[in-house]
């Protein structure tokens, strides 16, 4: 059990270090020279559009009133 734990510490250390990566990639990416496919604009992603946030928040609104 203790070992097993020991492991678990292990694995997730690795996980944050990598998830840590990922993420400066990532920001590094997306601070410029990137296009929206939402709207095709540059300067941020799909992700960030505000035109897709519109969308999921109407269809969120739909949910709730249905
Ligand atoms: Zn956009």
């Amino acid at each position: 059990m203790a070992l097993l734990s020991r492991q678990f510490a292990k694995y997730l250390k690795q996980k944050q270090k990598k998830k840590k990566n990922e993420r400066s990639a990532k920001v590094d990416s997306s601070s410029k020279n990137v296009q929206c496919f939402e709207c095709k604009s540059f300067g941020h992603v799909r992700s960030e559009c505000a035109n897709l946030l519109k969308q999921k928040k109407k269809a969120l609104t739909s949910i709730k009133s249905d």
